[in-house]
């Protein structure tokens, strides 16, 4: 498993200077090679390869010797990165997606580069990284490096801090005990995220702030006109607050991921694409998009990493089918309880959202032990396994059974047999 951990580098005055000039020098190379199959397309019908470029740059750097300042694998770097564009760029065509042809990189607009073997062209000894052609640079290892060390790159922020990333191999995972609890997740707008448990995780505050802040700065922006030096001043402090709003968002994600995969071996959560498809995406929503797709990618890194199982499901009808009974019914975002006309089942919506996520993650890594006692189903109080079809099938006639309930629920959606063992109250007619 490759993992990446990112440190910060504190580079002096001198050095900045150097690696802001080697990025520059990458910059031309990104957009000479780029020209080179454009106009090599145009005029034979054939563009050059990878390998094709890579033979060329001996002779690029005679002819242009600042390109010598550059250590000769982050140049190979720079022909991978272009072969890599154009290969999105026929995947993209090929799948009939917006094609999006690679675009020539303006000033200030390539900022990192790669060392692909290290310790080739960089080194990392103590509190230092010492990178060819540049010298050694602070570097503040605030967690120590773990396994072996493959690909550096080095990457300068919009707001002129560095950062080195290493890629790491890991030859064991951090595997957590099994503890046979099981949880699904349904984010929403209110809160951040429900869970079947009927636990959420609250929307934080500080977003809503910065995005005011952000607002603020960018109406000041817009007042300058373009190309001129005040306009170029009030970038700096939007750039300033996107940062800060990327550092609290990652770290409410990492924390909020790690709490989720300690405390839980199984876990559903619904798969983000397909509910962009379905859903509009509009302006207001794009925030919180951002914050959700992040949680999601640091939960399933740390899930594998953890060995917890993690499964992803289609989002469709999750809100609008009761968990209870699997009757469906029309549910406009505006109504916050979910109450079923056919069970009496009533909760909240996201709950019962999250509670259908976790069942049909559960169905898609069947099978399904067949007596709930010989299960624990931890803190969730549902059983899937009496549910006949599956719930993505629309309006399929569907045939319920009543199945006990392991965990306290509402009094209105339970029943008790003789035995003392309790119900959830489920329609046993077809419709
Ligand atoms: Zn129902």
């Amino acid at each position: 498993m490759l993992k990446t951990f990112q440190y910060r580098l504190y580079p002096t005055k001198h050095q900045e200077t150097i690696l802001n000039s080697q990025l520059e020098e990458c910059r031309w190379l990104y957009n000479h090679f780029l020209e080179e199959r454009k106009t090599t397309y145009e005029k034979t019908k054939k563009s050059p390869g990878l390998f094709d470029q890579c033979l060329t740059l001996p002779k690029l750097k005679s002819q242009w010797g600042s390109l010598k300042t550059v250590h000769s694998q982050v140049l190979q770097n720079v022909a991978m990165r272009i072969d890599l564009a154009f290969q999105a760029f026929f995947r993209r065509c090929k799948n009939g997606e917006k094609p999006g042809y690679p675009r020539f990189k303006g000033l200030d607009r390539y900022d990192s580069m790669t060392f692909t073997q290290i310790p080739v062209g960089c080194e990392i000894r103590d509190e230092i990284l010492k990178i060819s052609k540049v010298g050694n640079i602070k570097i503040i290892l605030h967690r120590p490096l773990e396994g072996k060390p493959k690909i550096c790159t080095i990457k300068r922020s919009s707001t002129g801090k560095w950062y080195a990333y290493f890629s790491c191999e890991i030859p064991t995972l951090n595997i957590l005990p099994n503890n046979k609890r099981k949880i699904g997740i349904d984010v929403g707008l209110t809160t951040f995220a429900t869970l079947s448990n009927e636990e959420s995780i609250p929307n934080p505050r500080f977003f809503r702030k910065d995005e005011k802040e952000l607002v603020k700065a960018q109406r000041k922006l817009s007042k300058e006109e373009k190309g001129t030096p005040e306009r170029i001043k009030r970038r700096k402090p939007i750039s300033r607050i996107h940062e800060r709003i990327g550092f609290r968002r990652k770290n409410f994600a990492h924390q909020e991921s790690r709490k989720i995969v300690n405390r839980f071996s199984f876990i559903a959560i619904e798969d983000l694409e397909i509910n962009r498809m379905i859903h509009n995406r509009c302006l207001a929503k794009s925030i919180s998009d951002a914050a959700w797709s992040l949680f999601f990618t640091l939960l399933f890194v740390k899930a594998v990493e953890a060995g917890r199982t993690i499964v992803k499901v289609n989002p469709s009808y999750t809100s609008q089918t009761c968990y209870a009974c699997g009757h469906r019914q029309k549910m406009p975002l505006s109504k916050r309880t979910f109450l079923c006309p056919c069970c009496k089942f009533e909760t909240d919506r996201d709950h019962n959202a999250a509670c259908n996520i976790l069942r049909l993650g559960l169905q898609s890594v069947g099978p399904i032990p067949k007596s709930p006692q010989s299960s624990d189903w931890g803190s969730s109080h549902m059983n899937p396994t009496l549910i006949q079809t599956p719930i993505s099938q629309p309006n399929m006639p569907e045939r319920y059974q009543t199945f006990p309930c392991t965990s306290p629920c509402p009094e209105n959606i339970r029943a008790q047999d003789q035995h003392g063992q309790r119900y959830h109250l489920a329609s046993t007619t077809q419709w």
